[in-house]
């Protein structure tokens, strides 16, 4: 998605080695006329696939998947990283471990929002090595559902995310694909 590309060049910069930092647009401050494109675009990648829910994980998720669902006219489910009082007691729950924080963390979600008919898109804002999307992947798996897809924004084509949710079956579409980065400097697929 050059729209995106072209994004992420301007006002993206690279931490470290591993960690881009998109928060003027993506993660921080939301750029909604952007997101509103992010959102077509999965509508035409994912058009034909009969999608009934979308699956997204807390909190960066949320907004793309929201947008998304518009095209889809379907419902957002979001995967909860924190347990709390109001959550319901029947629930999903699959372990991932955190890109960002380096630690595991449960995730979970209420029975009664993931049918066994549902043919489920998880969205999310990044893949680096793939656990965030393989956790909503087992979560849905546990529910009887089909999971149909994986929709991200920006992959890291360096780090091994792809291979490891393609491993489960689920095919994987990027709308930008880093292949390598470095202050200054980010390369496309
Ligand atoms: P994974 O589970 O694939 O290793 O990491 C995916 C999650 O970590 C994403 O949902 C995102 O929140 C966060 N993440 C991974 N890499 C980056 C990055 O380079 N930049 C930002 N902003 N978040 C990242």
């Amino acid at each position: 998605m050059e729209l995106l590309k072209e994004r992420i060049l301007n006002d993206g910069y690279v931490i470290g080695t591993k960690v881009l930092k998109v928060d003027s647009f993506l993660n921080h401050q939301i750029d909604v006329s952007l997101f509103n494109e992010i959102g077509k675009e999965f509508k035409r990648i994912f058009e034909n696939m009969n999608i009934t829910k979308i699956l997204t994980v807390e909190a960066s998720g949320i907004g793309i998947a929201c947008i998304a669902a518009q095209y889809f006219n379907v419902p957002v489910v979001f995967v909860k990283k924190h347990e709390a009082t109001n959550m319901d007691a029947e629930t999903y729950e699959s372990e991932v471990y955190s890109f960002t924080k380096n630690k595991f963390y449960k995730v979970r979600v209420a029975k009664r929002f993931l049918l066994k008919e549902d043919k489920v898109l998880i969205i999310d804002d990044f893949l680096a090595n793939g656990n965030a999307a393989c956790g909503p992947i087992d979560i849905v798996r546990q529910a009887e559902a089909e999971p149909v897809g994986v929709g991200i924004v920006i992959e890291k084509a360096f780090q091994e995310g792809r291979h490891k949710v393609e491993q489960t079956g689920v095919p994987v579409k990027s709308l930008a694909i880093v292949t390598s980065m470095s202050e200054g400097k980010i390369e496309f697929k």
